[in-house]
């Protein structure tokens, strides 16, 4: 089968390496068989094989093709659901694991790129933006909150100056700043994570999607050419499964957010624009954005319920764009690309299994640079030593969206609507 080529986007013109891996025609053996080859599937993959395990990593695609390959790059701390909400759910101190979890996640996002050596433009510095009176009361409590109960040090809130002598927009009155989320370009990071799972033993097959999972004490995983038996099986497709588990598929909502690549700006003109961090606003359909290593402006936000890209992307990017830098008018843009984001019904990460060797992670909800190593990394500890920290995570509760896989999406975007009316006012 052949593998579709990745989106025309930035990522993929600055593509650092490029690889060759066969797709399957022929029956194989292996310990664990990885389904999907985004970050959670490769850490997953390449944390077995340095343990010696015999692993085979299947992609439908090409490496990185999914959500990986693409995103807004930003490595942000935390769950894309807020604490206060997981200790609602599973009380304080289950709670704190999970932050614990989550700063590992960032933390080993970074100590990966200096193992491995991956040139990923990693730069430090994330500030979470407001733009009203409401907005500045949630970073104030966001603050406390993780400041005072969790003892998380490296936050700073900016004031209405502080804030635009940071970001130079007439739209924002306070921010949230972490020094220690940052940004990095996601196509290069998951290659780079890639090329480790390959020297490190893993066997990588591109255009091989599986397309039936067999149960049993050994795992049988079909493709159009081949099939791979395997005792441990890790799914890590997220957004982009399609018809291989309708239980999961019904518990999580490929979302279609959209990124614009300005033409380069310059250095001085980028840090006239931002102070060399990422950004986003605060609201529930959000405005992310943070400029290159070639000094341009990646600009995301815009999202599609229905999956399909809007007409005239690059035109409907420039005009949210410059809502935001009515500066950049003159500025051409180069490339505009989207991608799914895995939304779950209460945005918590939805990990578990199929069965007792089928383990699987996904329902990021746009939060999943960081979170994604760490659930790929707690899934080979399950298989490798002890399943106690991923388990916790089944502590969580999940709802199916109504209407299940094929009719979730005229619920989700009643949802939405909802949210997008409140963002507004
Ligand atoms: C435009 C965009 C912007 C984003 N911005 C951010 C951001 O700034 N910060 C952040 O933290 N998160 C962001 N996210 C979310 C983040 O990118 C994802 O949470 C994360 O990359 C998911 O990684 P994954 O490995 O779980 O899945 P993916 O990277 O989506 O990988 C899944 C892979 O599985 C493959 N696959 C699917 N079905 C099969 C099958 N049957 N057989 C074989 N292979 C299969 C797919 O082809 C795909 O390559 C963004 C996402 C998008 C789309």
């Amino acid at each position: 089968m052949t593998a579709k080529p990745y989106p025309d986007s930035y990522y993929a013109a600055s593509a650092n390496q490029a690889f060759v891996f066969p797709s399957l025609s022929e029956s194989i053996q292996a310990d664990v068989c990885v389904i999907g080859s985004g970050i959670t599937g490769v850490v997953s993959a390449l944390k077995l094989a340095e343990q010696g395990y015999k692993v085979a990593l299947l992609e439908a695609e090409q490496v990185g093709f999914g959500a990986s390959g693409r995103s807004g790059g930003q490595a942000i701390f935390g769950w894309a659901c807020e604490q206060s909400y997981l200790e609602n759910l599973v009380g304080q101190e289950s709670a704190r694991h999970f932050w614990s979890i989550a700063l590992e996640g960032l933390a080993h996002t970074k100590q990966r790129i200096k193992d491995y050596q991956i040139d990923c433009d990693w730069c430090d510095g994330m500030a979470h933006l407001g733009m009203k009176a409401r907005h500045d009361h949630a970073l104030q409590t966001w603050y406390h909150q993780l400041q005072d109960n969790y003892g998380y040090n490296s936050l700073t809130l900016w004031d209405n100056d502080q804030v635009r002598e940071q970001i130079d927009s007439p739209l924002y009155t306070s921010g949230l700043y972490d020094a220690n989320s940052g940004h990095l370009h996601p196509l290069n990071y998951t290659l780079g994570l890639v090329a480790a799972a390959k020297s490190a033993g893993v066997d990588i097959y591109q255009g091989s999607r599986v397309t039936q999972i067999i149960q049993g004490e050994s795992v049988t995983l079909k493709t159009v050419a081949g099939q791979v038996q395997a005792k441990h099986v890790i799914l890590a497709c997220n957004a982009y499964l399609e018809g291989l588990s309708p239980y999961l598929e019904s518990r999580v909502m490929p979302v279609g957010t959209y990124i614009a690549a300005t033409e380069p700006l310059g250095e001085a003109k980028c840090w006239s624009l931002m102070k060399g961090m990422a950004a986003c606003d605060i609201n529930f359909v959000l405005d992310y954005y943070r400029c290159s290593a070639d000094h341009r402006l990646l600009f995301g936000g815009r999202v599609s319920y229905s999956g399909a890209e809007p007409r005239d992307l690059k035109a409907i990017m420039r005009a949210q764009m410059i809502h935001v830098f009515p500066q950049l008018r003159a500025v051409n843009i180069d490339y505009a690309w989207g991608g799914y984001v895995g939304i779950t019904m209460n945005r918590a990460p939805h990990f578990g299994r199929l069965a007792n060797n089928i383990y699987y992670a996904q329902g990021f909800s746009g939060h999943g640079i960081a979170a994604c190593g760490i659930a790929g990394e707690l899934m080979a500890e399950a298989i490798a030593t002890t399943a106690e920290r991923f388990d916790l995570f089944t502590r969580i509760p999940h709802r199916a969206f109504p209407g299940g896989r094929l009719l979730r999406t005229p619920a989700l975007v009643l949802a939405m609507a909802y949210y997008r009316i409140r963002d507004y006012l």
